[in-house]
């Protein structure tokens, strides 16, 4: 008997089922259906067989024997790995790929310590309540005497709680239970903290950004109640194949945090193709046509295409798309080209996303692995913790932002021991265009690192509140609390929300600060139906201004919806339903003011920069768009106020006359800057893990703080996320791959793919996209591949008056 990771035990190897075309095969078929091939490289994968391991000694029978009830007979090397060194009190990263029995690294340890030591408890976080009760299965399943397993999250009826808190062993739970529940009744948890052994902290990728950020801090504040019963419990940490993932659990923990990364579980092989759907011709009948026109034809018709052909073949086909409406018009697309081929054949094609119920998302499972359903189509909300198998085919529509998603949702496709097709289609975007276009940006490199930063202040000082109500803080405590910590408690200080005394500080009210571990730029806002007064669902307070303005568009679950009210006040938009047969797009007007210089890099004619910057931003009108054409109905104005973001940004400049050298007219300056801002937003999420709507941009020919043509970059939360940090450290690389990606898109004048952006407050005007080439060739000759090491920024070096805010083009 083999040894096999938990993901291939819970849904069993289901029935007999007829052959397939090859991989290679298959992708010919699929390939030979369109006059211009759009295939862009093939990658092949190769398959790998597995290594088993002995159960180590510490491990009981009793455990050995349960496990062995459930198929594993024997862990694989890299579980087995992780599993020592956990037990042997260090605190662990195992960092490995999807299905590679990641959750045995960490059930092996802890359980073993459970039966060892019949007081001691374990504590499990994941990000999400559907993996929680994945794993809760999973552990349930065991039947191990006195664990007594149990999620405690925000649906655990009050009832059962207090009989969790006293006689769980095991409690399965996130981090915004932790934080709104756990940690601020540690008193009642104590008898559970101070028995405390593992700490497991499961998809721990998923903590990056802001969010990742605040759950830092979270864990430390853990760590400290545990530091006062004297209990230091081990870390053991599950991530997604990650960049540096020892450097990211630390960051995350706080703690030296030792890394398993050799994947030792056996692996099908898998034909990786890049897929690029073609240039549409550009319609001169269009009204108002001009270059700009020219698009390709859209990923999700090209996916729901390749599904209908797949499923049409008896491949089982599983879908990625970025978006929920997206994977629904991707599955009625591809339902409706079945039906139409053989009727009834569509019926075998369903959608997938989050928010459906355990009993929903196991049908499907069971539908999929009988073959009753050929292909779903499906949000990311599969990545997580879903045991999907038997897939024979994956298509990935649009690049999912990392290498490391990428590879995890192409590592569902494969059954045992079978070949597997992978498919990444090509967005109308610039990184997905550059990435088609460069396979080694892809293949055999590392993923990227996982940024997050504990020291921004404006995730540490409302954690340290939060801290300060559940403890008075110590000295001590701020060295727990990292960089940073000191400023922040005297910030608080001054701000009357702590008192000094000479025991430690303390919160001085009544009521436990306000903090929401996911939420970013002020409070979210209610979205209210009218009529009925049905709160349909909430929009961060960053976002609202763009997307509950009177009179836009808002889609809820499919149904289309018009805002009647956005009251601010009440932080609550009033809406009705309408189907308009137009789209809204609201626009802003950006400023943006430098406070002060982190770092820089003086490079000649070309400067590059690292500092805070303040952005004031006002949503001033609304474009109505027709749904079929794009075209303008009309621009209605707004009256929205302005908000302000202290936040971190990256900019370069550029020296007049070596732009005059390059060939760029001053009348040009503005769109080359434009284009080349728009481009370089869309490329970053190549070096760092953000979203092109995590950031935001602004260029001018002229910015008065820095008396040149400058182009800005910068984070758009609060303090800053990491990602204009790390894009200055990878400038080179990211600038490099900005400029190709412009200068190798086929379009003649911009298009989505390069210099347009999709959320342009001016338009997309102006843009100059050989200008753009030309800026980024002056950047790239003066900072050359790699970026020198930067040295700090004096004290009154270039330190910047927030005068009046420049105004000028914003992404
Ligand atoms: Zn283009
Ligand atoms: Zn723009």
């Amino acid at each position: 008997m083999k040894p096999s990771s938990e993901a291939t035990v819970s849904a069993g190897p289901g029935p007999e089922r007829p052959p397939v075309a090859a991989p290679a095969e298959l992708l010919r078929r699929l390939r030979a259906r369109t006059t211009a091939d759009p295939v862009t490289h093939v990658e092949r994968v190769p398959a790998r067989a597995g290594e088993p391991a002995a159960w180590p000694d510490w491990a009981p029978g009793e455990l050995r024997a349960a496990f062995a009830r459930r198929g594993v007979v024997a862990p694989w090397r890299h579980q087995a790995e992780a599993a020592d060194l956990a037990y042997d009190g260090r605190h662990v990263v195992v960092a490995t790929g999807t299905a590679s029995g990641k959750s045995l690294a960490y059930q092996l340890p802890a359980l073993a310590t459970l039966l060892a030591d019949s007081r001691a408890t374990v504590l499990y976080l994941s990000p999400t309540k559907a993996l929680a009760a994945d794993q809760l299965r999973a552990v349930a399943a065991l039947e191990l005497e006195g664990v007594r397993p149990a999620c405690y999250d925000g649906d655990t009826p009050r009832a059962e709680r207090d009989w969790i808190r006293r006689h769980s062993r095991f409690v399965l739970t996130n981090p915004d239970m932790l934080h709104h529940g756990i940690l601020p009744g540690h008193a009642q948890w104590s008898g559970f903290l101070r028995r405390l052994a593992y700490v497991v902290i499961d998809e721990c990728h998923t903590y990056r950004g802001v969010f990742g950020s605040h759950v830092a801090h979270v864990l430390r504040r853990l760590r400290r109640q545990c530091a006062k019963f004297g209990r230091t419990p081990v870390f053991v940490l599950a991530s997604a194949t990650s960049g540096d993932p020892a450097a990211a659990a630390g960051r995350l923990t706080g703690l030296p945090v030792a890394a398993v990364t050799e994947d030792t579980s056996p692996r099908g092989g898998v034909t990786f193709a890049l897929w690029e759907p073609p240039l549409l011709p550009a319609d001169p009948a269009a009204e108002g046509a001009t270059d700009l026109t020219q698009v390709r034809r859209s990923a999700l018709r090209e996916t729901a295409d390749l599904l209908a052909d797949t499923i049409a073949e008896g491949v089982r086909t599983l879908a990625f798309v970025r978006s929920r409406k997206g994977a629904e018009v991707v599955a009625a697309n591809a339902r409706r080209a079945l039906d139409e081929a053989v009727p009834g054949l569509g019926d075998r094609v369903a959608a997938y996303r989050a928010g459906y119920l355990r009993e929903e998302r196991r049908e499907l499972e069971r539908a999929l692995l009988h073959g009753d359903l050929l292909g779903l189509a499906s949000t990311n909300a599969l990545e997580l913790g879903v045991d999907l198998i038997g897939l024979d085919a994956v298509l990935i529509c649009g690049y999912p932002g990392t290498r490391a998603s990428l590879w995890q949702q192409a590592g569902r496709a494969g059954r045992s021991g079978q070949e597997a097709l992978a498919v990444l289609v090509a967005r109308d975007d610039p990184l997905d265009t550059y990435l088609v276009h460069h396979p080694e940006a892809l293949f055999g490199r590392p993923v990227e690192a996982t940024v997050l930063d504990p020291a921004n202040p404006y995730v540490l000082a409302p954690q340290l509140a939060c801290a300060a109500a559940e403890a008075p803080l110590t000295p001590a405590d701020l060295e727990l609390f990292g960089d940073g910590a000191k400023e922040a408690v005297d910030q608080l200080v001054a701000a009357g929300a702590l008192r000094q005394r000479p025991t430690g500080w303390y919160w001085r009210h009544r009521e436990r600060p306000e903090v929401d571990l996911r939420g970013e730029g002020g409070a979210p806002v209610c979205v209210v139906e009218s009529a009925t007064g049905r709160l349909l669902g909430t929009v961060d307070g960053g976002s609202s201004h763009f997307l509950l303005h009177r009179g836009a568009v808002y889609l809820h679950q499919g149904v289309s919806y018009v805002v009647d009210d956005l009251d601010l006040a009440d932080g609550c938009a009033l809406v009705h339903p309408e189907e308009p047969d137009w789209s809204t797009h609201a626009r802003d007007v950006t400023s943006l003011s430098v406070v002060s210089v982190r770092s820089y890099v003086d490079a000649g004619p070309v400067g590059l920069f690292l500092g805070e910057v303040d952005v004031t931003s006002q949503v001033v009108s609304y474009q109505r768009r027709r749904i079929s054409s794009g075209e303008v109905i009309d621009t209605r104005p707004l009256d929205l106020p302005a908000r302000e973001l202290r936040t971190v940004a990256v900019w370069f400049t550029l020296s007049p006359q070596a732009l005059a050298a390059a060939g760029v007219e001053a009348a040009d300056v503005p769109g080359a800057l434009h284009a080349a801002e728009h481009a370089a937003i869309g490329l970053l999420p190549l070096t760092a893990t953000c979203d092109r709507w995590d950031i935001g941009g602004l260029s001018t020919a002229v910015h008065p703080d820095t008396e040149a043509p400058t182009v800005f970059v910068y984070d758009g939360h609060p303090g800053g996320a990491g990602f204009a940090e790390r894009a200055y450290g990878t400038a080179g690389t990211w600038l490099r791959a900005t400029r190709d990606a412009i200068a190798e898109c086929g379009c003649e004048s911009g298009c989505p793919s390069c210099v347009q952006s999709p959320k342009c407050g001016n338009g997309n005007n102006p843009l100059s996209k050989p200008d753009a080439i030309r800026v980024l060739d002056v950047v790239l000759a003066n900072l050359p591949g790699a970026v020198p090491a930067p040295r700090p920024a004096e004290p009154d070096d270039r330190q910047v008056d927030a005068a009046v805010p420049g105004s000028g083009m914003q992404a």
